[in-house]
């Protein structure tokens, strides 16, 4: 009888997951010479955000494959980094003996750690619709959310895609190459990219959304432009709607059947929580850490998208699902762990993207979703011309503020709670930064005083549009 060979590691730090949180965990650890630092990974490391741009090749003409990050090459790696990376799952850890095993091609590992970095992400959540599920998959690799269920990615029924690593944006390359129809589940910032992705391929697109409109992260007066925009590029939308189930080419939704070669679920990610349950870690939302990322156990981490945070504008507990979140979440950790001192800077929810060359962004709380949290909120909406009235190149956009009224406990009157833009001119990243620490810090409108507003005919017009959110929030804010 052969016995399996078990190898034995020991690690400084152990790092879980090899995403944006886990990697960012091992540069820094190398940089400030936490070592050796062993980093698990299940997957081929990607930069996550950019799959549906190989997809749809409008940024990426060589495909999904230019996504997929080479560990040996990268520059912000050191060169000898596959030294310390362990390809397979951790299947198990033992917090008080502080020991890991970990199953992969090359058998069973066992790892002995000093500190340990939780960074296992999120996984593709769908509902549990009828038809989406095969009996059997392969056990192995990335797994998907139905329902409350993990269950192996493999047993994805034909023709029902997600969109989370390279293996998936290779399956819909495929798909776009040879797909008349598609349906789209969920239009937030992923299902649009999605969609504008498949629509660049030639596909024609059904973009199905549960919420009555589009982009859950903007109020509905907000989306509207979106919604047009798609619908001008031949997208059907099917709002207010619900996948009930599918069959290879026919998808049940509750407004009725319609044929599609395949099914794209984007309809938003799970924390993947099952080792932090086993660890037995405080968890709510996601793993509840503080503010230099120490979970509920001494010598525990835990960084990115599996982990909670305090939203610095409300204090409740809110999953970011931010990529570049993962990353400073991933430095405060090390830091910590180093010995050097480091707290997570206040932060809040954001999204930037753009579809069929109309950018959107939205930080913060939107009015709907404030006053889904019972918070008494009011907005103000803004147009904006991207240059003077007198220039022919310029494009509208509509900024949107929401306020506390000031009636809630722990708000200022006049709190920037939230910002939404939707512009069909300048990309609105830098400004979407701004308005992160705006709403971060708990500032008010009137506060928007003193951030000047700088004037270049080649880049914006003259009219300041901070004075004139100040100016509008004097008409609607109540009087004391
Ligand atoms: C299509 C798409 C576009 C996006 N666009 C943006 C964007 O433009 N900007 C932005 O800021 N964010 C974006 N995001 C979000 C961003 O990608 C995530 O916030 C980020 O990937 C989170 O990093 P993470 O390391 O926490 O988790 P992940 O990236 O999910 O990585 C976790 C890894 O750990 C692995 N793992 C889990 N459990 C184990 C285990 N037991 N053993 C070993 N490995 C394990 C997982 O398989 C996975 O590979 C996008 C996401 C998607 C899907």
């Amino acid at each position: 009888m052969s016995e399996k060979k078990e190898a034995v590691r020991a690690a400084k730090l152990l790092i879980v997951g090899g995403g944006p949180g886990g990697r960012v965990s091992y540069i820094t650890a190398r940089r400030f010479g936490v070592e050796p630092a062993v980093m698990v990974m299940n997957e081929e490391p990607t930069v996550i955000c950019s799959l549906p741009y190989g997809v749809g090749r409008r940024l990426i003409p060589d495909g999904p494959e230019a996504t997929v990050v080479d560990l040996s090459r990268e520059k912000r790696l050191p060169p000898d980094a596959m030294k310390d990376v362990v390809f397979g799952s951790v299947t198990s850890i033992d917090a008080a003996a502080k020991t890991a095993t970990v199953a992969g091609p090359a058998g069973e590992t066992k790892i002995a750690y000093e500190n340990l970095i939780l960074a296992p992400g999120a996984v593709p959540w769908l509902p549990p619709a009828e038809g989406i599920l095969k009996e059997k998959g392969d056990a192995s690799g990335p797994m998907v959310a139905v329902g409350d269920r993990l269950v192996d990615r493999s047993r994805l029924a034909d023709g029902v895609y997600v969109l989370r690593g390279a293996a998936d944006a290779r399956a819909l390359d495929e798909l776009a190459a040879r797909a008349q129809k598609v349906a789209v589940v969920g239009t937030g910032a992923v299902g649009l990219e999605i969609i504008e992705a498949l629509s660049d391929r030639g596909v024609a697109v059904v973009a199905v959304e549960a919420l009555p409109h589009a982009v859950s992260a903007l109020d509905a007066d907000m989306a509207a432009a979106v919604e047009r925009r798609l619908r001008e590029r031949g997208v059907e939308l099917r709002l207010n709607d619900a996948v009930a189930s599918w069959f290879p080419g026919t998808l049940t939704l509750r407004s009725g059947e319609l044929t599609a070669d395949a099914v794209v679920f984007a309809s938003g990610v799970r924390p993947r929580l099952d080792l932090a349950h086993a660890m037995g870690l405080k968890i709510e939302r996601g793993i509840v850490v503080d503010a230099a990322q120490r979970t509920s156990l001494p010598s525990v981490w835990a960084v990115g998208d599996a982990a909670q945070i305090a939203d610095a504008a409300s204090g409740k507990s809110v999953l970011p699902l931010i990529g570049t979140l993962a990353m400073r979440q991933a430095m405060t950790a090390v830091m910590d762990i180093a010995g050097l001192p480091a707290q997570l800077p206040p932060a809040t929810l954001w999204g930037v993207s753009e579809i069929f060359g109309l950018h959107w962004g939205s930080v913060g709380w939107s009015e709907e979703a404030a006053r889904r949290a019972g918070l008494n909120a009011i907005s103000l909406s803004l147009p904006v011309r991207s240059r003077d009235p007198f220039m022919p190149s310029g494009k509208d956009a509509v900024w949107k503020v929401v306020l506390s009224a000031g009636e809630d406990e722990g708000f200022k009157p006049g709190q920037i709670l939230g910002f939404q833009i939707v512009s069909a001119g300048d990309n609105p990243v830098h400004l979407a930064e701004r308005f992160v620490d705006v709403v971060a810090r708990r500032e008010t409108v009137q506060d928007l005083f003193g951030h000047y507003f700088i004037h270049s005919p080649a880049h914006n017009a003259v009219d300041d549009p901070f004075l004139a959110l100040i100016a509008l929030a004097l008409e609607k804010m109540p009087r004391r």
